[in-house]
């Protein structure tokens, strides 16, 4: 079966009906502001976005990659537990 990626960071919110394995439900987070916001702290704010490839919270100071910061929000809204990919 292809297109079966449940619970991967990578293709969390891409899950299409009919492209789901049976029984596993979709996922259609918004998007909105995870780039911006902190998964533990939940601070949310353009200034935490410091380039396109760097995030450093405003609020507490952690930094990271960006995309690593968008896709764990990405899990978190879905419910999703990430892959060991990383
Ligand atoms: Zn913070």
């Amino acid at each position: 079966m292809t297109g079966a990626r449940r619970g991967c960071a990578t293709h969390a919110g891409r899950a299409v009906p009919g492209r789901t394995p049976a029984g596993v439900p979709a996922a259609f987070p918004s998007a909105r502001n995870t780039s911006r916001t902190r998964p533990d702290c939940g601070h949310t704010a353009r200034e935490n976005r410091v380039t396109q490839a760097d995030f450093t919270c405003a609020s507490c100071g952690f930094t990271a990659d960006a995309d690593h910061v968008g896709a764990m929000n990405v899990i978190n809204r879905a419910g999703l537990v990430p892959c060991d990919v990383a």
